[in-house]
C-alpha cells in the first residue's frame, strides 16, 4: 500500500540510559513510535490504521473527524488523508478565532477543510462513529474500537521477552485498551501502566471500564502536572533534562509527563532496582506548537556542548 511507504514501521526500541535510571539501576527501553511519521505521529497513527483496515476507501468519499484546537489527531488525519488523497474535514472544538494556530495552519496545509463548532454542538457529536451520507466519521481522538485494534501493533512487533512492567501515556484510553487487549490475547502477565494526562480521580479507569469494558489496567491518576495540557516549571526543565541527556526530545502533553512520572516512580522505589521497563513514545511533537511560551518557564542555561 501506498501509505506505507510513508511510514517508519515497526518503529524501533530506543534503550535509555538517563543519570537517574542508571543510579536506580533500572533498565528503560523506549518504544519509539515517535519516528513513525513526524505528523501522522505515534499512536495517532495506530489508531488511523485499525478504522482504515474496517472501512474501506470505496466506501466512502470522505473523513470527517473532531478535535480541539491543538489536536494532534486532527494532524494526523489531515495527512493520512493527503497521502490517500481522501477528502477531508476537522471539526474543531469552540469558537473561531482571530488566528488559526500553527497547528490548524498544518491542517490547512495538508488540504483538511476547517470547520468550528461551540462547545455544546461539538460535546453532543465528537463521539459519531461510522459511514453517513458517504462520509465516514472518526470520533474525537480515534477513540473507537478499531482504534484499539491498530494499537495492539505497538506490542505485537515488539519483543517482550526481557520487559517486567509497560507504561503508556493516557489521554482516551484507547491505546492502552488496545495494548492491553494484545497482552491478554497472547496470555502474557507483564503488568500494563497508564499514565493519565487529565485532571480527574479514576477518569482514565471509568473511561476503560465504560467504553471498552476493560477493568484490570493499573492506572496512575496523579502524575497530570495541573491537568491536560497543563505544564509547569519541572515539567518542563525535566524535558529539558531528559533531552540533554538522551537525545530524544518528548512532547508536553503526553510522553513528557509518562516519562516524568516514571522518574519518580523510579525515585520511590515504586518501580524497584533491577527492573526492566519498556515505555512507549506515542510521538505528539506537535503539541509544541502551542507551548512555546511555556519555555520561558526553563531557568536553566544552555547546555554547552564541549567544542571538537
Ligand atoms: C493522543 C495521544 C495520546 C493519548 O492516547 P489515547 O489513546 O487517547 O489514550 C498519548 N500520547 C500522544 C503523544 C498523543 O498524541
Amino acid at each position: 500500500m501506498e501509505l506505507k511507504n510513508h511510514l517508519h514501521i515497526p518503529s524501533p526500541v530506543s534503550e535509555i540510559n538517563t543519570s537517574w535510571s542508571k543510579y536506580h539501576n533500572v533498565r528503560i527501553q523506549l518504544k519509539r513510535d515517535d519516528l513513525i511519521h513526524p505528523l501522522i505521529s505515534g499512536n495517532k497513527w495506530r489508531k488511523l490504521s485499525g478504522i482504515f483496515s474496517k472501512f474501506n476507501a470505496e466506501h466512502f468519499d470522505k473523513i470527517v473527524t473532531y478535535g480541539g484546537a491543538y489536536s494532534n489527531h486532527l494532524v494526523a488525519t489531515a495527512v493520512v488523508c493527503a497521502i490517500q488523497k481522501i477528502p477531508c474535514k476537522g471539526i474543531v472544538r469552540g469558537e473561531e478565532p482571530k488566528e488559526r494556530n500553527a497547528l490548524l495552519q498544518l491542517c490547512r496545509l495538508y488540504g483538511m477543510q476547517i470547520e468550528f463548532i461551540s462547545r455544546a454542538k461539538y460535546m453532543k457529536t465528537n463521539r459519531l462513529y461510522g459511514v453517513f451520507d458517504r462520509e465516514l466519521f472518526i470520533p474525537e481522538g480515534g477513540a473507537c474500537h478499531e482504534g484499539t485494534l491498530g494499537c495492539t501493533h505497538i506490542l505485537s512487533e515488539t519483543n517482550l521477552s526481557n520487559v517486567d512492567q509497560i507504561y503508556v501515556s493516557c489521554g482516551t484510553g484507547t491505546t492502552i485498551a488496545g495494548m492491553h487487549s494484545y497482552l491478554q490475547a497472547q496470555n502474557l502477565k507483564i503488568p500494563l501502566i497508564g499514565i493519565q494526562v487529565l485532571k480527574g480521580s479514576k477518569y482514565i479507569e471509568a473511561e476503560l471500564l465504560h467504553r471498552f469494558n476493560i477493568g484490570n489496567c493499573i492506572i496512575y491518576d496523579q502524575f497530570h502536572e495541573g491537568g491536560y495540557a497543563k505544564t509547569n516549571a519541572q515539567l518542563i526543565d525535566f524535558i529539558h533534562d531528559f533531552t540533554v541527556e538522551t537525545g530524544i526530545l518528548l512532547d508536553p502533553i503526553y510522553t513528557g509527563k509518562m516519562m516524568f512520572a516514571i522518574k519518580q516512580l523510579i525515585e520511590q522505589n515504586a518501580i524497584e532496582s533491577g527492573k526492566k521497563i519498556l515505555a512507549i513514545h506515542t510521538g505528539g511533537m506537535t503539541g509544541w506548537l502551542g507551548k512555546g511560551e511555556e519555555l520561558n518557564y526553563l531557568k536553566k542555561t544552555p547546555h554547552n556542548i564541549k567544542d571538537v
